[in-house]
């Protein structure tokens, strides 16, 4: 079953996810955003490694309709990243706490509000401080290699496997939201969010780092519709992420590269890839293998604190409100 979502859904709220995720993309990103690509469930999470575990406070830091978070809840339940438990004697009321796979989800979110702190935080600078309880700075995440201990750099990796076409999503209907649009939001995850929660997006970038740039390439390593890809690259384009470089003048034709503000999402789709490698890809195990030139190793992503070089985990941070803050959130 495919996540099918669509732009107005998202607007007027009136939009179910099915309960489980898509298990037969072959590619450990395709499957992680196929069940978490959508905006609210990144919300949710963000929301919860804050701390946030009761229904009433998720509603009011996020403004989502009660019937969206109920399904929201249940999905994340479902799919064993969420775990419902009682907190009160009857009338029973329930609290949704993260489980272990939950948990090691952080690394995505913190990875993403990294970048979006980095890149879209505006003049106002960062919405959230987060602090790191083991060293009490604040934290600045660094993706390294757990063997080799070195931070992971795009022309470090090889893979041993040629790009997964991800042609699964060929039939999910699926158009972008408003792709650029200025946000408000709170928190990075949010804004971060609010411009790439698009599993076609994140696959093209992803392809990108796999040095795929021409049209046709993406076409066939994506799997996407040609309007699809048409309207996502111009947006990428506009976005920064991406720059045209003309590789051949009759006819004309372009190449899409990564920008500096595209290369730096790396560390996000590391830890994606990751993730999805620990927790979906089952016992055939992970379809594609990254290899850590430096050492030759099989990459190991961990991602630390830039000072005092820990691993990073979602119960050892704290957080405050940063000069971009926007005032209706409540800590939990
Ligand atoms: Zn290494
Ligand atoms: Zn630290």
């Amino acid at each position: 079953m495919l996540i099918c979502f669509r732009e107005e859904s998202l607007e007027n709220d009136s939009l179910y996810l099915p309960m489980r995720y898509n298990t037969t993309l072959k590619c450990s990103v395709a499957r992680t955003i196929n069940l978490l690509g959508e905006r609210w469930i990144f919300l949710i999470l963000g929301e919860a490694y804050f701390g946030i575990c009761r229904f009433d406070q998720f509603q009011k830091n996020l403004g989502i309709a009660r019937n969206i978070l109920t399904n929201r809840l249940n999905y994340l339940v479902q799919n064993g990243i969420i775990k419902k438990q009682k907190y009160t004697d009857p009338p029973y009321r329930f609290e949704y706490k993260l489980t272990e796979m939950g948990l090691q989800l952080f690394p995505i979110i913190l990875t993403m509000i990294a970048w979006g702190d980095k890149w879209i935080a505006g003049p106002e600078g960062p919405p959230l401080l987060l602090y790191h309880q083991v060293c009490g700075q604040l934290i600045k995440p660094v993706v390294v290699c757990s063997n080799c201990d070195k931070e992971i750099k795009v022309s470090d990796i090889s893979y041993n496997q040629k790009v997964v076409s991800c042609s699964d999503f060929d039939n999910v209907s699926y158009t972008m939201r408003k792709f650029g649009q200025k946000s408000n939001a709170s928190c990075s995850v949010e804004r971060f969010v609010n411009l790439y929660g698009d599993h076609w997006t994140f696959l093209i970038i992803r392809a990108a780092f796999f040095r795929v740039r021409r049209f046709d390439q993406f076409l066939k390593e994506v799997g996407i519709p040609r309007s699809s890809l048409t309207y996502r690259l111009r947006a990428l384009v506009n976005n920064g992420i991406f720059e045209k470089k003309l590789y051949c003048h009759h006819p004309r034709r372009y190449e899409y590269r990564l920008t500096q503000k595209g290369k730096d999402m790396y560390p996000l789709i590391l830890t994606t890839l990751r993730w999805g490698d620990r927790w979906l890809a089952g016992k055939e195990g992970p379809p594609l293998q990254l290899i850590h030139k430096p050492c030759g190793q099989i990459i190991e992503p961990l991602t630390i604190c830039d000072h005092c070089r820990h691993e990073i985990k979602a119960w050892e941070t704290s957080y405050i409100n940063g000069t971009g803050a926007s005032e209706n959130r409540s800590s939990g």
